[in-house]
């Protein structure tokens, strides 16, 4: 999927400007409003963002890994919920486009690229959240159908989602469907249980889902009779595109408490100098920038192998991993640098610090990327010793 390098560096620059003129400025009060960005999910639509990783052929814009990674950070940059509009909707029709029979690629790529459906992703329950493979949610085959019964959790994009991956057990294992719906609160036997409030990550929806008889055909099983007992295999390989997203959108966040760190730190001045000149502050914003060119380094790694199509499980790992635990001390260090202002609502560093702990928990937490790293690591030493 490799496009032009000045293309791909036009589509970013494209939408680090927008950011900075349209999102940075109102951000701050959409999220304390919990509002979504109606406005901006548009504008998004316009840049054909949804179809930022669908081949062109089915309408998409066709990007390489590593520019819509950069999309992503520049999305966060200014409002890290607008790049969390777009990640799960990415997963599940990058899911289709990989695993989906033609007919399913036709039918919904083109409008999922478009933005006119949304999507989520469904792999999480009340009590299967890093222990995937204790999924309770049941596909009960009827002839050519399937009955779906069971609670979904932490489903963010949920309601406003046409499109689902949902994982369920099924008599092969666990199986992902791709399931069909009308947006909104309930639909044929799918409802909107209950909507989570979230200490950030605010302004898009993130629901607790229940299916109740629910009956999808059986051309809803992703990868066909092939895919039955496949789904795990297939939403986990999912979760390496999402890991780099993930680990883009903590450098984003981390970039913006530096940028915002450094501005104060020029203006405010104490004992007659701006405190930048004092060593204790400029050694913080030192190691703020370390941390933050590694990060830039890890995401860029991971999407280098992610795009030669190998297996790029301990890269996105290793990415997610550090660029998440720096944004969370990045947004610790630029609040504590604004002082007492950094506690109030006037600056938006409370904001980052309060979305970016979100990162060190989706798409499987950082204890669990430890676990995946090291078995990587072992599974690498053996081939290799
Ligand atoms: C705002 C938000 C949005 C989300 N959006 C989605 C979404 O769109 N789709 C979706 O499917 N999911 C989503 N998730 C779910 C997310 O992926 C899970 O919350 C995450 O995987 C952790 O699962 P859990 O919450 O059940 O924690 P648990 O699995 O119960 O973990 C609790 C603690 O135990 C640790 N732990 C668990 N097992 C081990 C182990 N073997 N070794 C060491 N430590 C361990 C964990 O690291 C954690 O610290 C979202 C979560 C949040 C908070």
């Amino acid at each position: 999927m490799a496009v032009d390098a000045d293309v791909s560096a036009q589509i970013v620059a494209t939408i680090r400007d927008w950011v900075r003129k349209e999102v940075v400025p109102g951000a701050s009060a959409l999220e304390h409003a919990d509002e979504f960005p109606v406005k901006w999910v548009d504008d998004m639509r316009g840049f054909g963002l949804f179809g930022a990783r669908i081949p062109e052929e089915y309408g998409g814009l066709g990007l390489d890994t590593l520019t819509y990674a950069r999309l992503m950070e520049e999305l966060a940059y200014g409002w890290m919920s607008l790049s969390g509009v777009v990640n799960t909707h990415t997963i599940t029709a990058t899911l289709i486009a990989r695993h989906g029979d033609e007919d399913m690629k036709e039918r919904l790529l083109p409008r999922l690229a478009e933005g006119e459906l949304r999507a989520a992703f469904s792999l999480s329950e009340p009590d299967a959240g890093s222990d995937t493979a204790s999924i309770r949610c049941r596909a009960a085959r009827d002839g050519h159908e399937y009955v779906l019964d069971g609670t979904k959790m932490w489903v963010t994009n949920g309601e406003r989602a046409a499109v689902l991956s949902v994982a369920a057990r099924t008599d092969e294992g666990v199986t992902c469907f791709i399931v069909e719906k009308e947006p909104g609160p309930s639909f044929d036997g799918i409802t909107v249980s209950k909507h989570i409030d979230k200490l950030g990550y605010r302004g898009l929806e993130t629901v607790e889902m229940t299916y109740t008889g629910h009956r999808v055909p059986e051309s809803a099983v992703l990868g066909g009779a092939a895919g039955l007992g496949q789904g795990l295999r297939y939403m986990l390989g999912g979760l390496e595109l999402g890991r780099i997203n993930i680990a883009a959108r903590a450098l984003g966040v981390a970039r913006a408490a530096y940028d915002a760190a450094m501005r104060y730190a020029h203006e405010r001045e104490t004992f007659g100098t701006p405190i930048v000149r004092h060593q204790a502050i400029a050694f913080k914003l030192a190691d703020m920038a370390t941390r933050i060119e590694a990060s830039r380094l890890l995401v860029e790694s991971a999407a280098a192998k992610y795009e030669a199509g190998q297996r790029a499980d301990v890269e996105a790992g290793m990415a997610k991993l550090f660029c998440s635990e720096t944004a969370l001390e990045v947004a610790t260090e630029a609040m504590r640098i604004h002082g007492g202002y950094g506690y109030t609502t006037e600056f938006p560093v409370e904001r980052y610090f309060r979305d970016a702990p979100l990162m060190i928990i989706g798409e499987g937490t950082n204890e669990i990327q430890r676990i995946v790293i090291a078995r990587g690591l072992m599974r690498r030493w053996a081939e290799e010793h």
